[in-house]
């Protein structure tokens, strides 16, 4: 089979599509976002017909995943760290009723925050669920590991968590494929009430998954994902999570170590395996990216024992990503200056596009806030969140993917009028909708500003579910029609934006205003298409 050049995230895709994969579901988020998308563009699978579309939140991709498990096919489903919070109810309660076709949940964790707003370390999530973590350390493994977790999800009948991290996620090496899988027939569970979590059934997987634990364990240990690499040097022992394995490898080469490295990548890791290994060396640093689950597991709660040395005890940072310069430090190797950045690069803070519709929306909203006290303006997440910086300083959070109409209504409810709250179309449909349906059913004042591009603007330009449906979504949920209001943002409209936005803000009650103008980074993109389709034809 032919080597690919590929990013960790095509390599899962690659992975996914040569396992036999029959669906991809995924909502787009910073670092996973690529993985659908390859998908999205491979020929084989467009000719296997492999389902690959957008869905409308991480949460609804979990449920479609299962539901395609529940058929007997197998499944991708992929998401950033925070929406797995999102997707969490179905994934914690995949566990409960288990799988039918190989179900494969890929999450891809941002230590540093490159691109998110926490860090936050998905192992927990899996440790929760109680079901398998793989953490592949190359984009080789990125690869191995996605057959090897549809086989594991179909032998233990449980969804197989792959965590990666932003690096992995987002560079590049050489894959060698295998062999290609026929996808699975349709085929039901054997046991028909298997997805059924009434208490008294719910009761019974509860008792199933608790007695499985044991042989995760042991396959942990028998899959050779979980190795130790014995050498000489035992005055230090190395335990290497996922990628922090690859940071070793590059430390231990230039500098000659020669320490047993205990490689871990499949969870539950088996106590018995730890045991060994910390009983043979003197001192043992953990290296995981992340939070020190690992490293917790094995010092407790009890106080430190600096035999066992990493994030707990500051021999490393306790946040942020690792790299060689880390790992060096934390093994007392000396560790060269890092060279300054030259004056020629120049610091240059996100910003909007120049152009972009958000900034004439923004104008116009702090134009109509003027007569107001600051402080009431509640975004959620995505380029519009921009509008934070200066010029704009035009609004006052930013927590979660539809927060900004929920957390607008309590506001509202406390007495704060007007209270606005700033959402872009595809994060509404992601999320949004269900808080404008609360503040509908009880009348609440508030005014949402949906600023629409017709796209999922921050990811790249996916297709966002909300694109020509606006207007009718906000007037099923019940939005009344007067103030059910479409703006055009564009500097010469800016007078009669200013006022449709300021008689929504004077009213009493729910008010939409849709702020419609496409990005222009997906309307340069598509029109140069259309140009070259033209000339082409
Ligand atoms: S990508 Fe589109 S939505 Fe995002 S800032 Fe640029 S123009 Fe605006």
């Amino acid at each position: 089979m032919k080597e690919l050049v590929l990013l960790g995230d095509e390599a899962i895709g690659q992975g996914a599509l040569d396992a036999g994969l029959s669906g991809v579901y995924a909502y787009p988020g910073t670092p996973s976002t690529e993985i659908c998308e390859y998908i999205q563009r491979s020929k084989e699978a467009g000719e296997r017909n492999v389902h690959a579309q957008w869905s409308a939140n991480e949460k609804t991709a979990m449920e479609a995943g299962l539901g395609m498990s529940y058929a007997g096919k197998r499944a991708l489903v992929c998401m950033k760290h925070v929406g797995l919070n999102v997707a969490a109810d179905a994934f914690i309660n995949a566990g409960m009723t288990g799988v039918n076709g190989g179900l494969v949940v890929v999450v891809a964790d941002d230590p540093s925050m490159h691109s998110s707003q926490n860090e936050q370390d998905s192992r927990f999530y899996g440790k929760f669920a109680m079901v398998p973590v793989l953490e592949p350390a190359t984009q080789q493994e990125a690869y191995q590991m996605t057959p090897y977790g549809f086989a594991l999800s179909e032998k233990f009948r449980l969804p197989v968590m792959l965590r990666i991290t932003t690096r992995l996620a987002h560079s590049r090496s050489a894959v060698k494929r295998s062999e290609v899988r026929k996808e699975n027939d349709v085929r039901l569970p054997a046991d028909l009430k298997q997805f059924i979590l009434l208490p008294a059934l719910a009761r019974k997987r509860y008792k199933l998954l608790l007695s499985t634990q044991e042989k995760l364990e042991m396959e942990s240990l028998d899959s050779g994902l979980n190795r130790l690499e014995q050498e000489e040097d035992t005055s230090l022992g190395i335990i290497a999570c996922g990628l922090s394995y690859n940071y070793y490898q590059e430390v231990a080469a230039d500098a000659g170590l020669k320490h047993p490295l205990l490689k871990i990548s499949q969870y539950p890791v088996p106590a018995g395996l730890l045991n060994d290994f910390v009983k043979q060396v003197d001192r043992v640093v953990v290296l995981e990216e992340g939070a020190p689950l690992m490293e917790e597991s094995l010092t407790g709660i009890l106080e430190n024992d600096y035999r066992i040395g990493g994030r707990l005890n500051g021999l490393l940072p306790r946040d942020g990503e690792l790299d060689p310069l880390l790992v060096k430090k934390a093994l007392g190797l000396p560790v060269e200056a890092v060279r300054a950045v030259p004056e020629i690069v120049k610091n240059r803070p996100p910003a909007l596009c120049k152009g972009c519709s958000h900034i004439d929306m923004y104008n116009a909203l702090n134009e109509a806030l003027e007569p107001y006290s600051p402080g009431r303006v509640f975004s959620d997440i995505g380029c519009y969140t921009l509008g934070a910086l200066p010029p704009y300083n035009a609004i006052n959070s930013c927590v979660d993917m539809g927060a900004s109409v929920t957390m607008a209504k309590g506001a509202s409810d406390a007495g704060l009028r007007p209270a606005v709250a700033v959402i872009g179309d595809s994060t509404f449909t992601h999320s949004g909708m269900t808080g404008l349906l609360d503040a509908v059913v009880e009348q609440t004042p508030l005014t949402v500003i949906i600023s629409d591009n017709s796209t999922t603007g921050m990811t790249g330009g996916q297709k966002s579910h909300a694109t020509n449906r606006l207007l009718d979504i906000c007037r099923g949920i019940g939005v009344e029609e007067e103030h059910m209001r479409v703006m055009n943002p564009l500097r010469k409209h800016h007078e009669e934006s200013r006022m449709m936005l300021s008689e929504e803000l004077a009213y009493e009650g729910v008010s939409v205003i849709i702020s419609q103008r496409e990005c222009i980074q997906t309307a340069g993109r598509r029109l140069r298409k259309e140009k070259s389709k033209k000339a082409s034809t």
